[in-house]
């Protein structure tokens, strides 16, 4: 298939994914539009116990190792929406109300469907197998943990998966080793205090002036505790307490989220946060619930794989550039817990940023994102057919 076609059959699944979004866990249109067109191109869908999602297989008719175990390489691309009301003025914009394709998983789909194609093709050029996986429910839905529980994915030697970036100039690969997107905890504390009459305090235990000191202290975890040269962020972006204004009230609530590039800097910043609120609700006299949870870990790029994302690329004729981190979280990191790979990002040049009402891919680059994958898959199973 030459690259225009390419483009303009990747260009035309990719708007109809956009008018069609669903959100995490109820991309059942989705699936089933995937599953259409992989199944009118000839390519295996694979049984896997997945309620959304699913996981399509090419293998190759290179060289069938004699060994009988076959190299397998994964490509991924997640497929839900988010609940956002679009208002980017595209003639192909949402027609799911409440639900928006803002943050490009659209442009991951489509690309995916596209290197399909493009690996369909070329079949005799592959020495393994490629498992092409249309991950559900990334955006906190626990896609890719239960994409692992399928066991779908345990012969897989590495695994590949791409991200649009709104900021960065459509087709522009940038990719860098290491952490390049934050582990994720979400917090949650109750001060358990005293109610009473507004104007008598002496007689409660007031959990609102507690919460506030919770709030205030907890602003040094990262500026005063963690070196410059560590990235960490720690956001309250819920407070609750009281409905009236001449009573104390029993409990105060303090929600947020806190995220750093690796799962130990995470748990040692829930750690202080736990001492500091406990050392605050002691001196004040209250009691406090506390609870943390690991909601993503940190992305993890192999190095080595990140060289050969780079070198493939630069093959290609395509401009790389270092990818700058995000303290984004992305579950394509719990695959990397086992499996190594790398996840690599493309421009797309949005107006808007990610998860914005305005937010834009520009679908230009999709077949370039296809090739890309395409061309990961073989080189990578060539190289691990050498090995
Ligand atoms: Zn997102
Ligand atoms: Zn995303």
């Amino acid at each position: 298939m030459d690259k225009e076609t390419l483009q303009q059959t990747l260009e035309g699944h990719f708007k109809w994914f956009h008018r069609h979004p669903e959100p995490s866990n109820g991309e059942r249109e989705t699936t089933t539009q995937i599953r259409r067109i992989l199944d009118e191109a000839g390519i295996e869908v694979l049984d896997v116990n997945l309620k959304t999602g699913l996981v399509a297989r090419i293998q190759g008719t290179k060289n069938k190792p004699e060994t009988g175990i076959e190299r397998v390489i994964a490509l991924r691309a997640d497929i839900d929406a988010l609940p956002v009301t679009e208002e980017s003025g595209l003639e192909y914009a949402s027609e799911n109300a409440g639900v928006m394709h803002a943050c490009g998983h659209d442009f991951h789909l489509s690309a995916l469907l596209g290197a399909a194609l493009l690996l369909r093709e070329q079949r005799e050029d592959l020495p393994g197998t490629v498992k092409l996986l249309f991950q559900p429910a990334e955006e906190g839905g626990g896609g890719a943990r239960q994409v692992l529980a399928s066991g779908v994915l345990q012969d897989v030697n590495e695994i590949y998966g791409l991200h649009v970036a709104a900021d960065l100039p459509p087709g522009l690969i940038a990719v860098s080793p290491g952490a390049t997107h934050a582990a994720v905890g979400s917090f949650k504390i109750i001060i358990l205090g005293k109610g009473g009459h507004g104007a008598y305090p002496q007689q409660s235990r007031d959990p609102v002036p507690v919460a506030a000191q919770i709030v205030n202290a907890a602003q040094t975890i990262v500026s005063r505790n963690t070196s410059p040269f560590e990235h960490s962020v720690l956001s309250f972006t819920h407070v609750e307490a009281g409905n009236t204004w001449n009573v104390i009230p029993e409990t105060a609530l303090l929600e947020g989220t806190f995220r750093a590039f690796s799962d130990e800097k995470l748990a040692w910043i829930a750690h202080r946060l736990e001492q500091v609120s406990r050392g605050i609700a002691v001196a004040c006299e209250v009691e406090i619930d506390f609870s943390w949870e690991m909601c993503t870990s940190a992305t993890c790029n192999d190095p080595a794989l990140t060289d050969f994302v780079i070198e493939t690329a630069k093959a290609r004729g395509l401009e790389t550039a270092p990818s700058v981190p995000g303290m984004g979280g992305e579950d394509f990191a719990y695959y990397q817990k086992t499996i190594p790979g790398v996840f690599w990002t493309i421009g797309v040049g949005s107006p808007q940023g990610h998860h914005h009402p305005g937010f834009i891919a520009d679908p230009a680059p999709l077949s370039t994102a296809a090739e890309l994958l395409a061309a990961l898959a073989i080189a990578g199973l060539q190289r691990l057919s050498c090995n």
